[in-house]
């Protein structure tokens, strides 16, 4: 059986934090605002993956509120998408994203970040896409005030 997920984030660029995308530590005068460490893309990956499952999205169980996630490394939300998954016997098969940016460029970026998720999920990063676009200047995204992400996945058992 297959099933497939989408998954969508976005933060806010603030500076004095920094940048991780799919776990990987990006050079950048801005960071992500969040409860966690912020990690846009990691949180739409685990969300395509609690959607497969239709269990809902991140926020049920890691509530932004409680202070016990607070700076939490957003690869403990994967992996804890990933674990419910294996309870009702599904495994990932392939993760597609796409990830919107002004600044910084990040195509130098892919395969790091690609090797990350590998490293999370277990995956080849031959089943792992991940592209980035800019948002042609228009609006938060394209001033800058902000990077999204979006990711889908299929699954099976
Ligand atoms: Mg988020």
């Amino acid at each position: 059986m297959n099933r497939v997920g989408i998954g969508y984030d976005i933060h806010r660029l603030v500076e004095g934090r920094r940048l991780l995308l799919g776990g990987v530590d990006i050079p950048h005068e801005k960071g992500l605002l969040g409860h966690s460490d912020a990690d846009v893309l990691l949180h739409a990956v685990s969300d395509a993956i609690l959607g497969a499952l239709s269990h809902g999205d991140i926020g049920v169980y890691f509530p932004p509120d409680d202070e016990k996630y607070k700076d939490m490394q957003s690869s403990i939300i994967l992996k804890k998408a990933l674990s419910l998954a294996a309870q009702e016997g599904f495994h990932l098969v392939n993760i597609d994203c796409v990830i919107i940016a002004q600044k910084p460029v990040l195509s130098k970026y892919y395969k790091q970040i690609i090797d990350s998720l590998s490293g999370i999920t277990g995956l080849l990063p031959s089943f792992i896409s991940v592209k980035a676009k800019t948002n042609e200047g228009l609006d938060a995204i394209g001033r800058g005030e902000a990077i999204a992400a979006y990711a889908v996945v299929m699954m099976n058992k």
